[in-house]
């Protein structure tokens, strides 16, 4: 049977991207439609380091946000750092200026969600929703979802990942696939030396250009997982999960897994890397987080830019609705708001990443820099 929904925006994706857009829009009366393909809690593939700049965008949308997000939120570890190693084995450890957290995503969505869903009562949701097609027209958008549910809204943000829907749907196609990673994680128990507050980032040799990481979890719980660029991994044939159970066993790391233990799951997924202007806007739609590309290209941080891009748009629909503006131009703007924000720090990332992506001796060379000298230091910090 077929129901007709009449809605203000509808909001595709329940990620930290959407969540951070229905928080941001908890004063403005607009009547939500949001929909997600999946019920919560649900897992998302991912190393689950939560990056400090979650904390400021928490902040900026509600003071109060951040302050439930710090100590509300039990299932979180407070992360002081990060620790990168060489393939010499050259190491140095760099303290975050602001302390980020490592939480499941399972968890740390759910929160986000739930509380969206607290601050803001003007969402109806529409969960276990695939889209079955999807318009627009200048008299406005239409979705219609597979369960015979027809949503009419006058903007749509797509905040529905890597593989967006609404992106493919709406947007003209990116350019950059080649240059986005592919990664794959699994979960351990009692690894061996793990420090509690420090993220660890591995460079291998033999598995380069790729990255090998251990990231602490709560209960003595690591998430391990390794990435690399699609371009390498189509010019080596690289396997993911074979990868990580190699380096895993490897000489270099078989002592400090000795006794640790898994339940064999890899999961592998790809992340949207930022450092290009695509379009991410037009008639009548937003693209927010991985819809939008906005991945850090070296870090492999996307949580915290997708949630920044969320209250862009949350502030840019805001106007959108004062002015009674849908259009293509008039959207423009949020584009302009985004890359301002984030698109210098994205092109130096997907610089440094292209720069030492092979170059086993730059990597040794510069983490022996790095760890010698202060100046240095602070310069690599500011990208935390
Ligand atoms: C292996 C890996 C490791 C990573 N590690 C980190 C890390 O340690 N730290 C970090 O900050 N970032 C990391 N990232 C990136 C991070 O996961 C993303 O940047 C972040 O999840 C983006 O949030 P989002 O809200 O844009 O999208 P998502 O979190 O992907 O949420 C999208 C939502 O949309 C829903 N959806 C998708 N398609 C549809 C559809 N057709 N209809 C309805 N709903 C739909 C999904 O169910 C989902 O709930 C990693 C990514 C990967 C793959």
């Amino acid at each position: 049977m077929q129901t007709e929904h009449h809605a203000d925006v509808a909001i595709v994706g329940a990620g930290p991207a959407g969540s951070a857009c229905v928080m941001a829009l908890k004063e403005s009366g607009l009547r939500i439609a949001w929909i997600d393909k999946s019920t919560f809690p649900r897992d998302k593939v991912c190393g689950d380091a939560i990056p400090s700049n979650v904390q400021r965008v928490l902040k900026q949308i509600d003071p109060l946000l951040n302050e439930r997000f710090l100590n509300q939120f039990t299932e979180k570890l407070t992360i002081e750092g990060c620790r990168f190693v060489s393939p010499d084995l050259s190491s140095f450890d760099l303290t975050f200026t602001t302390k980020g957290h490592a939480s499941k995503r399972i968890d740390f969505d759910h929160f986000l969600f739930d509380m969206a869903n607290e601050v803001n009562s003007s969402v109806t949701h529409f969960l276990k929703a695939e889209i079955k097609t999807l318009a627009v027209s200048s008299s406005g958008a239409k979705i219609e979802l597979h369960d015979g549910n027809i949503i009419h809204a006058k903007m749509i943000v797509g905040c529905d990942g890597t593989n967006s829907f609404v992106r493919k749907k709406l947007a003209k196609p990116f350019v950059q696939k080649h240059e986005n990673i592919a990664a794959v994680r699994a979960y351990y128990s009692n690894v061996a030396d793990l420090s509690h507050n420090l993220l660890e980032i591995h460079i291998v040799k033999n598995y380069m250009p790729g990255y090998f990481w251990i990231f602490p979890m709560k209960n003595n719980a690591a998430n391990v997982g390794f990435g690399m660029v699609n371009k390498y991994i189509a010019q080596s044939s690289t396997d993911l999960k074979i990868a990580l159970k190699e380096i895993v066993s490897s000489e270099r790391f078989s002592q400090r897994f000795k006794d640790a233990t898994t339940d064999g799951v890899i999961s592998g997924y790809g992340l949207a890397c930022g450092g290009r202007k695509n379009p991410i806007s037009g008639e009548r739609f937003l693209l927010c987080g991985d819809a939008a590309s906005l991945i850090n290209p070296a870090t492999g941080e996307g949580i915290g830019n997708a949630m920044i891009s969320g209250r862009i748009a949350a502030q840019h629909l805001i106007s959108c609705f004062e002015k009674q503006q849908f259009n293509a131009s008039f959207n423009h703007s949020y584009d302009k708001m985004v890359y301002k924000k984030l698109l210098k720090d994205l092109r130096i990332q997907r610089f440094l990443q292209k720069l030492t992506a092979d170059r086993e001796w730059l990597i040794n060379f510069a983490l022996k820099k790095v760890s010698r000298h202060e100046f240095v230091r602070e310069q690599v910090r500011k990208f935390f």
